[in-house]
């Protein structure tokens, strides 16, 4: 892939690095500002939603560390990240999380006319999603969408299409580090648009998967929420506290 990083309108003093993984700092609201600007200058972008979980990926997956470091930009989602910027001593400004990244883009596009694009999540979810986004936001373009359980064949299928549609945001919900991979090895063959992963957004989307009620987000206690409903996530959240660790380390070594 092209390095798109320079081409970025943030420069370096907008960006915090956390573990060799370049993350913005920017509000949630200059964010969306950045990003409706690549789009009407129909650029090509490529973002990458990143909690302490995925930063832990990049250490056992060096293809996808190379993928989140040559994004166009790194968002910090979750309260993680945020603690992490504090003990660095370089505090990042406010979370940009994922699924709100997602709904203030589509709210964006439905005002301003801008296409979209679903590509993941199961046959029956993406559909229910794809019906409860254009009731929530009228007059929102959905230009196409997909299953995000395909062959490779299909996956080459999939790529031409889009780019026959050219849609100006294409959202891919695989599940990380899969989606990130699959716009990455495609992302060359699209002359336009906003490609960003969502990981399980579409099965909130479709209304199957309950996110936190607001006052659990408010106190950022999502994570327990996902864990009490979805406890085989037990795993994965035992990231959190070896990446507080590395942070740690980083700092003790940087300070000496
Ligand atoms: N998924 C998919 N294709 C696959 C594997 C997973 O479309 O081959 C979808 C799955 O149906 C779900 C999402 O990817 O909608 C993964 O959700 P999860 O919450 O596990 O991802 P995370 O947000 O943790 O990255």
């Amino acid at each position: 892939m092209e390095n798109i990083l320079d081409k970025t309108i943030i420069g370096k003093k907008d960006q915090v690095e956390i573990l060799e993984v370049p993350f913005i700092n920017t509000t949630r609201d200059q964010f969306l500002d950045i990003i409706t600007t690549h789009i009407e200058r129909k650029e090509k972008k490529f973002i990458i939603t990143a909690n302490p979980e995925i930063v832990m990926q990049t250490f056992k997956d060096s293809y996808f560390k190379r993928i989140i470091q040559e994004a166009s930009y790194v968002t910090p989602d979750g309260v993680g990240i945020k603690i992490a910027s504090k003990i660095l001593d370089k505090p990042i400004l406010e979370r940009i999380t994922g699924f709100e990244t997602m709904i203030d883009l589509l709210q964006t596009a439905a005002k301003n006319k801008h296409n979209v694009y679903f590509l993941g999540a199961k046959n029956t979810t993406i559909k229910k999603a794809v019906e409860n986004v254009q009731l929530k936001f009228p007059g929102l373009q959905v230009q196409g969408y997909r299953d995000g359980y395909f062959t490779n064949k299909e996956s080459v299928e999939i790529r031409n299409e889009i780019k026959k549609l050219q849609p100006d945001l294409v959202f891919v919900g695989l599940g990380c580090p899969r989606q990130e991979k699959w716009i990455y090895e495609n992302i060359d063959h699209f002359n336009k648009g906003i490609f960003m992963g969502v990981g399980g957004s579409f099965d909130v989307l479709s209304g199957e998967v309950k996110r936190a009620p607001l006052m659990w987000r408010k106190l950022n206690l999502e994570w327990f929420y996902r864990l009490v409903t979805q406890p085989w996530r037990i795993k994965r959240m035992l990231e959190l506290p070896k990446f507080l660790l590395k942070v740690f380390k980083e700092k003790v070594e940087n300070g000496k």
